[in-house]
């Protein structure tokens, strides 16, 4: 069924609140825009919450980001909203926020492309990282291109995460499992590091799309998502009491002569 203007504008309003009660906002951050036609995207204006937007809010601009609709003003993050539309025709939804997790891994320079979770790799394959752009110029969208064909969900250096779908719920939930795969990275970090599944499992989970009905672009290869196998000497862990650390100190140091 395809959903009305005031229906798609209702969505829209209804994502923003989520997103705002969710934390992954603060104050005017972020931008939520679907596209209406070929040539008309429907999107939040700046300067306003998320939370606290209603369907008269927002604009419509045409594909070069020109507004055509409405009394408020653009935000200055459209033009990374068209560049997705341009690059994927398949796209009908992108939303903009700075979930805090995920944008702590962002802002740490870390990618969140390990091979941890079953419904990550299937869903999303890995999340890369773009380098940072200053915002509101081109540069914000440079360090997205080489990853908006391959991925569904990105990280931004030092700025946010952006997720895109078929439509505005699709790029919400892609979103929500951005943030819950982080927050869930960042605990088996504090627990010690986490176990990264092997290349075959991972196989498994990407063929296993068709069952679920997943579509998307991005297909496994190297390093996405990172598996076990290229990680292997990394992880390499062992254990040594304080008795046996000293007595390899004392031995290295006799060695050398600094010990008698
Ligand atoms: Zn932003």
């Amino acid at each position: 069924m395809v959903k009305s203007e005031k229906e798609l504008r209702q969505d829209i309003v209804d994502i923003g609140k989520l997103v705002y009660q969710k934390g992954w906002v603060a104050a005017n951050d972020g931008n939520i825009s679907i596209r209406l036609d070929a040539n008309k995207i429907l999107c939040t204006c700046t300067n306003i919450s998320k939370g606290m937007m209603t369907v008269d809010d927002l604009i419509i601009c045409d594909i070069e980001g020109n507004k055509i609709e409405g009394s408020r003003e653009r935000t200055s993050e459209i033009a990374m909203h068209l560049t997705i539309y341009q690059m994927r025709p398949d796209i009908r939804s992108v939303l903009h926020a700075h979930p805090p997790v995920a944008t702590g891994y962002a802002v740490a320079g870390r990618p969140l492309n390990l091979a941890l979770l079953p419904e990550v790799i299937i869903g999303l394959g890995s999340v890369p990282l773009a380098d940072y752009g200053l915002p509101g110029t081109p540069a914000l969208t440079e360090g997205m291109l080489p990853y908006i064909p391959k991925y569904d969900a990105i990280l931004m250096g030092n700025h946010g995460s952006v997720a895109y779908g078929e439509d505005v719920y699709k790029a919400f939930f892609k979103m929500e499992t951005v943030e819950h795969f982080a927050r869930i990275s960042l605990v088996a970090e504090l627990l010690g590091g986490a176990k990264v599944l092997p290349r075959d499992e991972v196989n498994k989970l990407f063929e296993s799309r068709t069952r679920y009905g997943v579509k998307s672009n991005t297909s496994m290869e190297p390093g996405n998502p990172v598996v076990a196998e290229d990680v292997q000497p990394a992880q390499e862990r062992f254990q040594i009491t304080r008795q046996e650390l000293i007595a390899l100190v004392d031995e290295a140091l006799r060695a050398r002569g600094v010990l008698a």
